[in-house]
């Protein structure tokens, strides 16, 4: 057994470094058991305070949910179960770099920090295309990109938003 972390320690002190890498051999079983299933092989988790809070595999062919990667799956998950859209002072340990819309996700989910295993590379040689949307996001979307961004300006375009900061009892996040 390894000690508990201090409470506070969603940055680890050097034997958190422990927890994270039981953490990470969790998520890479995750994974594993994911493709057994017919899943996606990748698995995440979100822990908090030294616990683990939720996990999460990839469910995209099971579910046809092409954006149910597994850290998006974990982040979801962690937010249930601590009842919360905020998942500040959490880490997101990933069985594998996350490709760039889960890691938009963990920007919007606050999370402290995010732990990989396997990266971006070893993805593309399993056959997946984060590398790919790694190197079109380095360019401005255009002609490279296999679909198309068009801007259609219309005169009430900032209506939402007015109506947003016009509510006094909006939840910001
Ligand atoms: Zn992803």
């Amino acid at each position: 057994m390894t000690t508990q972390p201090e409470k506070t320690s969603s940055r680890p002190k050097a034997d958190s470094r422990d927890f994270e890498r039981a953490w990470m051999e969790q998520s890479i079983s995750l994974a594993i058991t994911s493709v057994n299933r017919g899943g996606g092989p990748f698995g995440a988790l979100v822990a908090k305070d030294g616990e683990v809070v939720a996990t999460g595999n990839n469910q995209v062919t099971s579910t046809l949910d092409p954006v149910a990667h597994a850290e998006v799956s974990a982040l979801r998950n962690a937010c249930k179960v601590l009842n919360t859209f905020s998942l500040e002072g959490c880490v997101l340990i990933t069985s594998c770099e996350p490709c760039p819309m889960c890691l938009a996700a963990a920007l919007w989910s606050r999370v402290d920090r995010i732990v990989y295993s396997a990266d971006r590379h070893d993805a593309a040689a399993g056959g997946f295309d984060d590398r790919k949307f790694y190197d079109l996001f380095e360019k401005k979307p255009g002609s490279d990109w296999p679909l198309e961004i068009e801007h259609l300006d219309l005169p009430n375009r900032t209506e939402p938003f007015d109506t947003w900061l016009a509510k006094a009892d909006r939840i910001a996040y």
